[in-house]
């Protein structure tokens, strides 16, 4: 798919602020962080991007493990939706970077309820975490 994700015109016009939304923010001591109220805002641009599945399934194909946001999922969500591609696919998660990129494009594009529960997920399995009072950490390592 071509075109122009909608974090990339915010980029063009205030580098900055896509920083804040989709990335990280270096502080002035020298330290990056989480612009959490941002990066909500730029979540919620993603489930409107034209570019959404086709974002996604780039990012699920070519992983990398960082604080981004891709496609409207942190790190730990591409996570769980990557062992849930992997599922459907019948392979491993850890072998997901062998799949075409444009199948699970495709594949995400006729299953969009499964980028929602990825998110859930993550959310619920924090909840769980906290209720068992054990550390909320990343969810293993994917990529
Ligand atoms: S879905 Fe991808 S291309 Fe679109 S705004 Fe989000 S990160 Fe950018």
């Amino acid at each position: 798919m071509s075109g122009i994700g909608v974090c990339a015109q915010i980029a063009a016009k205030d580098p900055e602020r896509a920083d804040r939304m989709w990335g990280m923010v270096l502080g002035e001591d020298g330290e990056y962080s989480l612009d959490r109220p941002a990066r909500a805002m730029g979540r919620q641009l993603c489930d409107q991007c034209p570019l959404r599945v086709d974002c996604l399934s780039r990012a699920l194909v070519s992983p990398v493990r960082d604080n981004t946001i891709i496609g409207g999922l942190s790190y730990e969500e591409r996570t769980i939706l990557a062992r849930r591609v992997a599922k459907a696919f019948d392979t491993a998660s850890r072998r997901i970077h062998k799949l075409s990129q444009p199948a699970v494009r495709d594949w995400l594009a006729g299953h969009p309820e499964i980028i929602i529960c990825a998110k859930d997920a993550r959310h619920q399995m924090w909840r769980q975490k906290k209720q068992r009072r054990e550390p909320v950490s990343a969810q293993g390592t994917l990529f």
